[in-house]
């Protein structure tokens, strides 16, 4: 169990607060933030008239961040508010942790500026996005472990789900991609796009593209004000052997932007402006029905008290469809609430405190996600250990033949146990193994990335040349093209001439760069015709060399050479075929 965590943060006064001499009414101190009451500033309707003429509230937070004055000591720059959320969330993740930011508040009260920031004052998420590619090169350097990260980035616009990085144009994206549920999952948006990204750079190019397909308009408050709701996902794989087992670890963190929390009214809004803000307002009324339902009655965490099973409405909204786990579920979740310091926006900022405090009752139940086929081979190798010592307590017994028959069949299972554990680890290693370098086909350049060419794959090591090599995929027949004056080397022979590549080749470029060519296919083929004998050399032991040797893959699509297909049907499909531990795979020159 963990309560959602909340932090307010308060914005300088800007142009045009300061154009209408408005004054400061936010104060902090520790994690308190009050509000100085200003009947004055009330909007008709708003809850609170029953507040003093003057005066001061005061709420709790777990963090209240001042930043209204940059040359104020209080002041809390960027680098805090990553430093206290932020590395929190990405130790979240790294311990298995589903992880979730969002940032409420109305137009113009910073939470772009929180979450993105400026290219000179980067928010929390390219913050995290740096600081996740730091922790995992030094990680993979420490203890060999490997990671996968894919992002991919959404707005709610209107109710509907547009992918903001896509650049496909199919009449099913107008109208906006389907939210579906998966049994175990949970909810997800069908055909919203996946990047596999290999470092802050890739992630960067990515924000940068999503933010610009973001709708934004002009309203009353805000010149650029963003009408839509973003929802950045990063998927965080990571594996390991650790003592001797697989172990993977999966963690989905969700890292949220919404739009503006006012009404429609306050933004001048008419017409066309109106509907927007009539259907914007629909995900943040259910948040805050959500919100109020888990942090009120509805939320498991009165102890003690009769637990009353309250109705959520998540589907009432797409926004609280898709944020169901990290609202009073399995994810370990923060809020930043956003506020305008200025007096003018007294009625807004109030109730943006109200709404946070509520926030703060909310329970969820954060669970490591551990991989399946991880937890099986676990199990079984519990039930291999708890066999090991039946066999080894009845060796010391004198048995009846009776017994003796019984210690045979534990034996038996002991061995079909160690054989599945063998077989479904090297399914997961070759998992990993797997292709990050598509071969698409006709010529893939490869080489660093300071070639003015633009290669196609981008590698950093000794030895290996502005424009190294290229891969020529006719068909599925790929020739390893060596540059002039390139160091290439394929099964550990050195070769200055095109050479065909055949399934499990060693490829090495430059001094230190090795890959294994990988082709379902010809795997698939292979397979078939050797379908014995190769499991029972190798040991867990093997696995976890090849695991950690790090090697890279260079890969062939599938049949239809989609990526994300080609990439399942690998999983299945790909072998260790050739692959001696040690020595020298199949396949030559
Ligand atoms: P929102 O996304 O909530 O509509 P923005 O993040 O766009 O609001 O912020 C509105 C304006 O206030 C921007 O010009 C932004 O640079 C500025 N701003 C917001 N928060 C801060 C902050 N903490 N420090 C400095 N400027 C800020
Ligand atoms: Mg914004």
């Amino acid at each position: 169990m963990a309560s959602v965590r909340v932090a307010v943060r308060v914005r300088p006064l800007i142009k045009r607060e300061k154009e209408v001499s408005a004054k400061v009414i936010i104060h902090m101190e520790g994690s308190t933030t009050s509000i100085d009451c200003n009947k004055k500033h009330l909007s008709k309707g708003t809850p609170g008239t029953g507040l003093k003429e003057r005066g001061r509230q005061s709420f709790s937070y777990d963090f209240s961040y001042d930043s209204t004055d940059v040359g104020s000591t209080n002041f809390v720059p960027q680098e805090k508010v990553f430093k206290d959320l932020g590395c929190d969330i990405l130790e979240a993740a790294f311990d298995g942790y589903n992880a979730c930011v969002f940032a409420y508040g109305q137009t113009g009260s910073g939470k772009s500026h929180t979450m993105m920031g400026s290219p000179g004052d980067k928010g929390l998420i390219p913050r995290m996005c740096e600081g996740l590619f730091c922790q995992i090169s030094e990680e993979s350097q420490g203890d060999g472990a490997s990671f996968r990260t894919e992002v991919s980035y959404l707005e709610i616009y209107n109710e509907r789900v547009q992918d903001l990085l896509t650049t496909k144009k199919s009449p099913e994206n107008r109208s906006g991609l389907k939210v579906r549920e998966h049994p175990k999952d949970g909810p997800y948006v069908e055909d919203l796009s996946k990047h596999l990204v290999q470092n802050y750079r890739d992630i960067e190019k990515l924000l940068h593209a999503g933010k610009a397909r973001r709708t934004t308009s002009s309203t009353g408050m805000n010149d650029v004000s963003s009408r839509s709701h973003a929802i950045f996902t990063i998927n965080f794989t990571q594996a390991r052997f650790d003592a001797e087992l697989p172990c993977e670890m999966v963690s989905k963190i969700h890292l949220v932007d919404l739009a503006g929390s006012e009404r429609a009214d306050a933004t001048c809004a008419t017409g066309a402006r109106l509907k927007e803000g009539a259907n914007i307002n629909k995900s943040l009324v259910t948040l805050g029905i959500v919100i109020s339902a888990l942090g009120g009655d509805g939320g498991g965490s009165h102890k003690g008290k009769r637990k009353k099973q309250h109705f959520i409405p998540y589907r009432d909204s797409v926004l609280t469809w898709l944020l169901k786990d990290s609202l009073g579920g399995n994810s370990k979740t923060i809020m930043i609430a956003t506020l305008s310091p200025a007096d003018v926006n007294y009625s807004e900022t109030l109730s943006t405190l109200h709404y946070a405090n509520r926030a703060k009752n909310i329970v969820n139940k954060p669970t490591v996600n551990e991989d399946s086929s991880v937890t099986v081979i676990r199990k079984l190798q519990e039930e291999i250990v708890r066999l090991k010592g039946l066999v080894e307590k009845n060796n010391q017994a004198h048995l009846s033949p009776q017994d003796l028959s019984k210690t045979l069949k534990v034996e038996e299972k002991l061995h079909k146990n160690e054989v599945k554990v063998l077989e479904l680890t090297r399914e997961w290693t070759n998992k990993w193994g797997e292709a990050q370098n598509i071969l698409k086909e006709g010529r893939t350049l490869v080489g660093r990335d300071e070639a003015s060419s633009n290669p196609d794959i981008v590698l950093h090591g000794a030895g290996l040349l502005e424009e190294h090599c290229v891969f020529e995929n006719r068909d599925g027949v790929v020739t390893l093209i060596p540059q002039t004056g390139a160091l290439c080397s394929v099964n550990r022979l050195e070769t200055t001439q095109p050479c065909q590549l055949t399934q499990g080749a060693v490829i090495q470029l430059g001094r230190g760069t090795i890959f294994r060519f990988n082709h379902p296919k010809e795997a698939a083929h292979l397979r078939e015709q050797r379908k014995s004998g190769l499991l029972s050399s190798l040991s867990l032991t093997d696995f976890s060399r090849l695991f950690h040797s790090g090697m890279d893959v260079f890969a062939v699509a599938g049949e239809n050479g989609d990526y994300r297909q080609q990439r399942s049907s690998a999983l299945s499909t790909t072998d260790l075929y050739g692959y001696e531990p040690g020595g020298v795979p199949r396949g030559s020159c």
